[in-house]
């Protein structure tokens, strides 16, 4: 699905989640931490590049960290449903042959991105759930852990507070929010965001590649499934376009096919990368009431990083230069 490789430069973007992130909400300290993570993130994933890596293998070994680290709502660190339970969804998609893998309301892979990447590699499904989506993951070596390894006393609390205003299910970083405001001090970290996590990359051969993961929703359903497992909606790369990975409000990015989207405004309308990516950020999800951001990755290494909320926990590094991390506007 590549067209003619030509050598590139190789780049990698990740999110940590979107959301109303209000500087009053959010302490020096806490600001520091947000952006010393996403900056070892980003060195992770552009050390994976620079040694000849597939733009696969960065994304994943990019959300594996972000998953490892409880400052965002992936893997350790999740966010809990209403039950006092963890779903876990991610997915992975390679933009050069459209090959994709999707794990949903998993609760003992430690990596769900891995899983969904074993789940692209035995080939023979797209999306699994549940229990065998674990078998599938366990077969494949994965390392498996007990569902409290996902637990923090932050998430927990969160849980309570959205359980206490009858807040329904809550973003991430929203969740925060009330939190902090309900003790009218400021939150334990960053005041509102979806803490979903993502990285989109393109590799020095030219190829495109998305993964997403997340803990859902604060306070959600059980059985709930969101965006970012689901191709097309939360996650998707296709080399002759883009490479995608969203954040934000599950069920809208569902409804207008968000990742998809991107690239289909650029296939069919011709639209340049950030134009395609403005229009979905900017029009078709507020159109419905959706909000959150995304970031992508064309095949020319052109990067956007749009949202619609307050901020976005985000960053990109191209070969041989800084990582550039932000959280505002
Ligand atoms: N999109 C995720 C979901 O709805 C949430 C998030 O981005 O934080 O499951």
């Amino acid at each position: 699905m590549t067209p003619t490789a030509t050598a590139a430069v190789p780049v990698i973007a990740i999110h940590g989640g979107a959301g109303t992130l209000s500087r009053a909400h959010i302490s020096p300290e806490q600001e520091r931490a947000y952006h010393a993570a996403l900056h070892a993130v980003l060195l992770a994933g552009q050390a994976v590049l620079a040694h000849g890596g597939s733009a696969l293998d960065a994304v994943c070994a990019a959300v594996q960290a972000l998953e490892d680290c409880p400052l965002f709502n992936a893997g350790h660190g999740a966010v809990f449903t209403a039950d006092g339970t963890h779903e876990l969804d991610a997915a992975v998609m390679d933009g050069a042959t459209l090959a994709a893998g999707a794990v949903a309301g998993v609760a003992r892979v430690r990596n769900p991105v891995l899983a969904a990447r074993a789940v692209l590699q035995h080939g023979q499904h797209v999306l699994m759930v549940g229990e065998g989506a674990e078998r599938l993951a366990r077969g494949a070596g994965l390392a498996m852990v007990e569902p409290g390894y996902f637990s923090t006393d932050a998430r927990r609390a969160q849980l309570q507070a959205a359980q206490a205003s009858a807040a329904g299910a809550v973003l991430d970083h929203d969740g925060a929010a009330a939190l902090a405001a309900g003790r009218g001090t400021p939150p334990l970290h960053e005041g509102r965001k979806m803490g979903t996590v993502g990285a989109v990359a393109l590799d020095a051969q030219g190829r495109l590649a998305a993964a997403t993961s997340t803990g859902g929703l604060t306070n959600k359903r059980p059985g709930r499934v969101g965006d970012s497992p689901l191709i097309g909606a939360g996650t998707y790369a296709d080399g002759r376009t883009a490479a995608v990975s969203c954040t934000g409000h599950g069920e809208s990015f569902i409804r207008v096919a968000a990742a998809h989207d991107v690239c289909a405004r650029m296939a069919y309308g011709g639209l340049p990368l950030a134009a395609a990516a403005d229009a979905v950020v900017h029009d078709a999800l507020p159109a419905i009431g959706g909000s959150g951001g995304l970031i992508a990755v064309d095949r020319h290494g052109n990067v956007c990083l749009p949202f619609n909320t307050e901020g976005m926990y985000r960053g990109l590094v191209r070969a041989g230069q800084a990582p550039e991390t932000f959280i505002y506007r």
